[in-house]
Parts: structure tokens; sequence; C-alpha cells
């Protein structure tokens, strides 16, 4: 495993600040934070973004997008969330749909999606799971099969669907053919969300809020050109893209809202003692954290694909947000009061609440410390 120091540019810390007075003229003042990449589901925010450059960054210019580096995505990124920025409508597209479309997307298919993605007008939703392949994805039984009028028929159930019931398209895993080895015979294919056949039934979570459901697919015939990348090797395909869903920023700063709003509810009196370790304990992990998904975005750039490495960052990140809601309980003492109108105490309140989900989205941390552990047997010392 190999996290290099990486030294952010003179153009990369000039992008900070311009992120910065991005958000401040673009947030309503008294701006309540989300949580991360779980934060609202704001189309004209994701729109506004796209206007500005910043969704889908890394596509290329040809495909109307600003050709960024993974660093300067990543830059963008830490700053929209530590804002806790609206980001919640295309998230998935610019995260992993977008590099996955220019890496292994047809001609038409990237001018088809890149530019409106780019542009923040069209959302992905991701079809992984399924009710009984999560962490064993390999196991997908969603099938796709050769129509006879041409193309593809579609049928299984997919769960935990984050925004299908708002995106425009889910890429789903699925089975085109069985082979002895499970990983093999997978394929990605992008559905139209409003195809017939297609049903979304929300899923609530734990607070009452609604985010994902089970997306139930019934006969949907979908083209040849619907396919993603090539049929058969699905498996790599995701398991590429799972590199940048898995190390960026998103991994380790869900909980910047209460952290900044307990910061700034201290810093109104004399902190204690165990308050200011606290935070000096939790800044000097974030920032640890930080350097080694930074390290994994200019591996990205290099062209490597760092799967063993994202996921080491995932299960430090994950681990580390959790963590900080612990602390920030344990040493403010408050009752947990989601409808408090002091947002410390309603941010707490949230983030107690979908925290145990922090390190299940994306890969739990007993799957992602297997990789981790597969990959430092890989390394040559
Ligand atoms: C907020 C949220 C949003 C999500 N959004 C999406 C989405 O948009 N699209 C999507 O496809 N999925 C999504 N998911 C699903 C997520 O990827 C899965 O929940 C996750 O991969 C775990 O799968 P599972 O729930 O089936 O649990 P399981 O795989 O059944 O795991 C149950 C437990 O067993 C443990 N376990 C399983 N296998 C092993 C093993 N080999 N060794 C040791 N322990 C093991 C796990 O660590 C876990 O603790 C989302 C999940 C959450 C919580």
């Amino acid at each position: 495993m190999i996290f290099r120091p990486i030294e952010l540019s003179e153009r990369e810390r000039r992008l900070r600040s311009e992120a910065r007075d991005f958000l401040q003229a673009n947030l309503p003042p008294g701006y309540r934070p989300g949580l991360g990449f779980a934060a609202a589901h704001d189309p004209s925010f994701s729109r506004a973004l796209g206007a500005r450059g910043w969704v889908g960054m890394t596509i290329p210019c040809s495909y109307g997008g600003s050709g960024a580096t993974a660093v300067e995505r990543y830059i963008v990124a830490e700053e929209l969330l530590a804002a806790g920025a609206p980001i919640g409508a295309h998230w998935a597209a610019d995260r992993q749909i977008a590099p996955a479309l220019v890496k292994y997307g047809t001609e038409s298919q990237r001018s088809a999606y890149l530019p409106r993605i780019a542009a923040g007008e069209c959302f992905f939703s991701l079809g992984m799971s399924e009710p009984d392949a999560g962490s064993d994805l390999a196991a997908v039984r969603t099938s796709a099969r050769r129509s006879g009028r041409g193309g593809w028929v579609i049928n299984g159930t997919k769960i935990w669907t984050t925004h299908a019931d708002r995106s425009h398209y889910i890429v789903v895993l699925c089975r085109t053919s069985v082979n002895e080895d499970r990983h093999h015979g997978l394929s990605q294919v992008i559905v139209d969300l409003t195809s017939p056949g297609v049903f979304v039934k929300p899923i609530e979570f734990l607070d009452g809020s609604h985010h994902f459901n089970e997306v139930v697919l019934d006969d949907v015939h979908v083209a040849d050109d619907d396919i993603l990348g090539v049929v058969g090797a699905g498996w790599a395909q995701v398991t590429s893209e799972l590199a940048h869903e898995r190390s960026g920023p998103d991994r380790f700063l869900s909980v910047m809202g209460p952290l900044t709003a307990f910061v700034r509810r201290i810093a109104q009196q004399t902190p204690e003692g165990n308050e200011r370790a606290a935070i000096g304990r939790i800044t000097a992990s974030l920032w640890a954290v930080r350097q080694l998904g930074l390290a994994v975005a200019r591996a990205i750039d290099e062209g490597a694909t760092p799967a063993a490495e994202a996921a080491l960052v995932k299960d430090l990140g994950t681990t580390l947000e959790q963590e900080i809601i612990e602390t920030l309980r344990r040493v403010s003492e408050i009752e947990l009061d989601p409808t408090s109108s002091d947002p410390f105490e309603s941010l707490l309140a949230e983030a107690v609440a979908t925290g145990p989900s922090f390190t299940i989205r994306g890969g739990t941390t007993e799957v992602l410390r297997s990789v981790a552990a597969k990959g430092l047997g890989a390394t040559q010392w």
C-alpha cells in the first residue's frame, strides 16, 4: 500500500478560497448545514454549482466538464462538505458515475450524459445492493437477458438505493451470464428510472427521513447501447469505481456541521480542558485522514486504481466520524433534541441517529478491513 505525502500547489490552494467565496455567495445566511453527502437534495444548488464548473469537475472539457484533476475535485468537495452544502442531488453522478462514463462509456453515452451531469442537471442512483447481496456483491441476482426484440430485459430488486425516487437514471449491476466464478458474468446497465416496469418504493430511515428506496425492475427493456462498458466485466468496473466512492472527503467530513457548531459554542465561553483536548485530538485525526485521502486522489490522477488504499481511508474516516459524534456527546453533556433551535444540539441529535450508517454505506468496516488486508498482503516490502 502506498500513500505518498502530498503538497498542494498554489493553484490548488487558490481553488479552496474560490470555493469558499462561492459558498458564501450561494448559501443563504444562517444556512443549516446537512451531514456530508446526506445533505439536502437541491437541484437548483446543483445547477448553480454546475454553472460554476464544479459538478463532474474531472469530466473532460470536450464533454462539458472542467477537465480538473481528482485532487482539484477533492478540494472543492471538501469545502462543500465542510459547509454541509445541499449536494445530495448530484453526488453519485459527480463522484463515481461521471468517472465511470469517461472510462467505460461509449461515445454516444458520453455525449448523452456527461454534459448534463456537468451542468448539474442529470442525477444518477447506484443500483448495486440487493436484499441478499450487500457486502457479498457478487451474489446479485438481478438478471439481464437477451430480448427477442433486441436489447435486454432486466428483472430483479435493488435495495437501499439513495434518491432513486428523485434521480433520472440508475446504474444497475446485474447478471448477464452464469459462470462458475461469480465475479464473471456481471454487467452494468444504465436504466432510465421512468421506464415502464421500474417501481420505486420509499424506505424510511431511522430518524423518519427518506433518502433511500427499494427499486423493483419488472421486465424492464433496455437497448444494447444502455450497457455501460463491457458485457460480463461489471465486477472489474464496479471495483474500480469503488476507489472513487470510498476515499473521498465525504468519508470523514459528515459531521463537520456539529463539530464546527460545537467549536463556536465553546469559543463563546472559556473552553474546559477536556473540551480543548477533545477538539485537539479530533483535529489531529481529521488532518491525518485527509492527508491519506489526498494521497489516494493524487494516485488516481497518476493513473493508479488504489482500491485497497481507498478501503483503508474509508474505514479510518468513517470510524473517526463516529468517534467525533461520541466525543461531542460526551464532552457537551447535552440532552439530544432534534427539534432544538440551537444548531449544535439539533445537528448532534441528527448525527447520533444517522451515524451508525456511516460505517455501512459504501462497504462495511469488516469488509473494508478485509480488502485493505488483502492489499497489504500484495505490497512488496
Ligand atoms: C445510508 C445508506 C445508503 C446506501 N445507499 C446505497 C445506494 O445508493 N446504492 C446501493 O447499491 N447500496 C446502498 N447502500 C447499501 C450498502 O452498500 C450496504 O448496506 C452495505 O454494502 C452492506 O450490505 P448489507 O446491508 O446487505 O449488509 P450485509 O452484507 O448483510 O452485512 C451484515 C453484517 O455482516 C458483516 N459481514 C458481511 N460479510 C462479511 C465478511 N465476509 N466478513 C466479515 N463480516 C462480514 C458486515 O460487515 C455487516 O456487519 C446504502 C446503505 C446505507 C446505510
